[in-house]
């Protein structure tokens, strides 16, 4: 048996009919940058977040980016992010001219520690951006209260966690702005790069919108110098048939990973991800800590098992960051989860005999 990391093929099935309709009459209208799909889905997103205002862009990583430069963040400022994340979150604070500070995790969650935040705020903190790394919420209220008396921006990364729940309330409408990844291997994925910033904020909302098309207001006149950074039509389309599915989708993968948590629980060795009581888990990565860690991954590779790291280098141990100053030691938590996390198969239609096959293989490779 084979199992490979992610399989799209029963996404695709669910939404085939769907698309093949409305993608030919993009084809025939021909309207491919800024089309009324386009528009709809922002209104569908924005609608299932709880927001109000919705903006596509071409990515994850410029909906950050974009989302930092509608707050005027620049050179001098600084932004404050966890240093266990995918290199974009910092990549974007870098592009404004800004400087990232990186802080560490908690352990249990793997998400930015509280403790961790506290100490690194200086006058010149400008924005937080916690990650909802994997699929589960950062400690939200915690990290508002700390930045709302200092006017420090709140800006979510929550590319893994569409559709998680935080005390009641879905990711993407718990801070000032939300930035939300399309990239296909994301729980909701496009057919190739696409983004999106959730917010608030009607004056952010604005100064986005014409960011992402070179500054524009109206045709002809350019307010801001902006870029090229648009949500194709055709990415729209296929977004707005899979996000009937979205909530569905979510429950499947926490089936996979309550069957996971079943067949992995007495197994010495491996740590179980946990999901805090007071809110929800997407599971967008199902990872779990094992002490030889990369031992552990090729053995499992050689069976079929398809197995990735994220991440094995912490952002600020990073070569492109090696001019930040950070030295291995810095932050320890990350620095020891980085060593042992191991992100098994995932994906909303994966079987119980899947599972079953690879918690055999990590059973018999742990032995
Ligand atoms: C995927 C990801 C991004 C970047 O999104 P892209 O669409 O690939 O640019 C940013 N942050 C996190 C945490 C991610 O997982």
């Amino acid at each position: 048996m084979k199992v490979p990391f992610i399989d799209f093929s029963g996404q695709y099935e669910a939404i085939q009919d769907e698309i093949e309709v409305n993608l030919k009459a993009v084809f025939r209208k021909g309207n491919f940058i800024l089309g009324q799909e386009e528009k709809q889905f922002e209104e569908a997103f924005a609608c299932y977040c709880g927001a109000r205002y919705a903006v596509g862009v071409n990515s994850g990583t410029d909906a950050l980016f974009l989302a930092l430069a509608s707050l005027d963040i620049g050179g001098g400022d600084e932004v404050i992010l966890p240093t266990h994340t995918f290199i974009a979150t910092a990549l974007c604070v870098s592009y404004t001219g800004a400087t990232p500070v990186f802080v560490d995790i908690d352990e249990t969650t793997y998400n930015m520690s509280v403790a961790s935040l506290q100490g690194a705020i200086t006058k010149r903190t400008k924005a937080i951006i916690p990650v909802h790394l994997y699929g589960q919420a950062a400690d939200m209220d915690e990290i508002k209260a700390m930045a709302r008396p200092q006017g420090i921006q709140v800006v979510e990364d929550a590319a893994q966690a569409h559709g998680a729940v935080y005390k009641g309330q879905k990711v993407g409408s718990l801070s000032d702005l939300a930035c939300f990844s399309f990239y296909p291997t994301k729980s909701l994925g496009a057919f190739g790069d696409g983004g999106i910033v959730v917010t608030n904020n009607e004056s952010c909302y604005k100064k986005i919108l014409m960011l992402r098309d070179y500054g524009r207001e109206g045709r002809y006149e350019h307010k801001i110098k902006g870029y090229n950074s648009r949500l194709d039509t055709v990415q729209a389309v296929v977004l707005a048939a899979k996000l009937k599915f979205l909530d569905e989708w979510n429950r499947k993968r926490n089936t996979v990973a309550a069957w996971y948590g079943n067949h992995l629980k007495d197994v010495p060795g491996v740590v179980l991800p946990r999901t805090l009581p007071d809110r929800t888990h997407i599971f967008q990565t199902f990872a779990v800590r094992i002490k030889n860690r990369d031992a552990v991954l090729e053995e499992l590779q050689k069976k079929g098992v398809g197995v990735l790291i994220h991440y094995p280098i912490p952002v600020h141990l990073q070569e492109a960051y090696a001019d930040a100053g950070y030295q291995r030691g810095d932050l320890p938590a990350a620095e020891r989860v980085a060593d042992e996390i191991l992100s098994l198969p995932m994906f909303p239609h994966m079987s119980e005999e899947q599972v079953e096959y690879v918690c055999q293989s990590l059973k018999d490779v742990m032995r």
